[in-house]
């Protein structure tokens, strides 16, 4: 075979896509159809495509390149430290030098006493992780009964067994015989699309004492934790009410349960501070990471847990681990990615500077026609489609048809904003400068108005 590179022309890149690679989350027979969009090279918060097309990147890739791309210090860390150590282990009684680095920088970093992280290669990983951990935790205590973790539907924690069994995505337990066994979901703090005539404060409150109902009817003794994320994101950008934090924080310390934010994207700036429950006032047992840590420049992910928890798992071999636990390599990357984060104020910037000003663009996109709702919180936002503003209705067409017509016209506008059903949502690259707001806000009422006619004339702004 020839050498594949980007200077093949995209529609043999694309056949040898379709047939050999199988995409994630993807229906790959669709996507052959119409051939894979071919990312090149990137920059800042910009995406080149084999085509030639820039691409403004409101979503960081996959919620992860905070740094945004193209920074030089994080390939020569890799390679300074691929040179050096390439891969070593930290299972038999040995450690290194990146890793010990990273762990003692996450204990400075984060809030209160997390200050032990068990590492991984990815968010999935480090929820399996949480999983094993929280009921070995109480089973070291005596009580190998609490096993029982509650989440929440519409919550995503990751796709391999365990994480997705966290996660509350139907479609994602519809497939391959999940959940596992001792999961329970309550529902989410989504006042937009489910809270009704209540205030948004009164259904925060209610969403949240469904917890404590949860774990009356469970039994206290059987529930080991609670896992959400401080944000839902892959959810959607669903921002909870004020009123729900500060409630679960209440009822997981009145019943000792151990709470664990999912911050695999609050982390890391994304709220405007180093850790969404910074932001929340969230004072979790175990922090999940993974994206932001590396800026997606390399896979890592780790669970950062509390002095108490460590006490007890450090008093018994916890028979778990990954190959790349700790990777020498990634934890490098993961280092000079903090260093720049810290060294450059972004996440200070990103909160006192960006996030004020991309708050006041976005929320005007609350003014379009198409759409119902635009929220943000730091540098992730997203706004809600409907046929009906007044009412907050769904659309009459399945979820997603909507919000699909969306994300191809913000493509063909040089935009990428993913859609979640009938959500759209951003997380761009904490580096956006002002002017890359205006363009991003632009581009997105650009995309607004061609999705609403389009869907005027299909006859699809009905609602449900
Ligand atoms: C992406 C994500 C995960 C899973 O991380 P992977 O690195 O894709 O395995 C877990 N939790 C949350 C909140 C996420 O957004």
């Amino acid at each position: 075979m020839n050498m594949i590179s980007n200077h093949m022309p995209t529609a043999e890149l694309q056949a040898l896509d379709a047939a050999h690679h199988m995409h994630p989350f993807t229906t790959n027979n669709e996507l052959a159809e119409k051939g894979a969009r071919v990312i090149t090279r990137a920059k800042g918060v910009t995406l080149t495509d084999s085509e030639g097309n820039d691409i403004l990147d409101a979503m960081a890739g996959l919620w992860c390149v905070n740094l945004g791309y193209g920074r030089p210090e994080l390939a020569e860390a890799a390679m300074r430290q691929m040179q050096e150590l390439p891969y070593y282990n930290t299972f038999f009684m040995t450690t290194h030098v990146p890793a010990i680095a990273l762990s003692a920088k996450l204990a400075e970093l984060a809030p209160g006493n997390l200050n032990h992280t068990f590492f991984a290669g990815s968010g999935s990983e480090a929820n399996d992780t949480n999983i094993r951990m929280v009921r070995t935790y109480w089973a070291e205590l005596g009580k190998p009964e609490k096993k029982v973790i509650i989440a929440r539907h519409n919550g995503y924690h990751g796709s391999s067994v365990g994480s997705a069994s966290l996660g509350g995505m139907k479609p994602m337990h519809a497939q391959g015989g999940l959940p596992i066994p001792d999961m329970h979901h309550i529902g989410q703090p989504y006042w937009y699309g489910e809270g009704g005539d209540k205030s948004p404060e009164e259904f925060g409150l209610e969403r949240a004492q469904e917890l404590e109902a949860a774990i009356n009817e469970l039994g206290e003794d059987r529930v080991a934790a609670f896992i959400a994320e401080p944000i839902q994101g892959a959810g959607g950008v669903i921002i909870p009410p004020s009123t729900y934090w500060p409630e679960i924080q209440r009822i997981c310390e009145k019943y000792e349960i151990l709470l664990i934010a999912d911050e695999v994207i609050c982390g890391f700036g994304r709220t405007g501070n180093w850790f969404g429950s910074q932001t929340f006032g969230i004072r979790p047992d175990i922090m999940t990471i993974a994206k932001g840590l590396s800026s997606g420049y390399a896979p890592i992910g780790g669970s950062i847990v509390s002095d108490e928890v460590a006490k007890v798992m450090d008093a018994c071999e916890f028979v778990h681990g990954y190959t790349y636990s700790g990777h020498p390599v990634a934890c490098a990357v993961a280092l000079e990615n903090l260093r720049i984060l810290e060294e450059e104020k972004i996440v200070e910037k990103a909160g006192a500077e960006t996030a004020p000003y991309l708050k006041e663009k976005w929320q005007g996109l609350a003014d379009h026609p198409l759409v119902g709702e635009a929220v943000i919180e730091g540098l992730m936002g997203s706004i809600a489609l409907t046929p009906d503003k007044a009412s907050r209705a769904a659309f009459a067409a399945d979820a997603g048809t909507a919000g699909y017509v969306v994300r191809e016209a913000c493509f063909a506008n040089s935009l990428v904003m993913r859609h979640t059903g009938d959500r759209m949502v951003i997380s761009p690259p904490l580096v956006i400068t002002k002017s890359e707001v205006d363009t991003l806000v632009e581009r997105a009422w650009r995309a607004l108005d061609f999705a609403h006619k389009k869907l005027s004339d299909d006859g699809l702004m009905k609602a449900a």
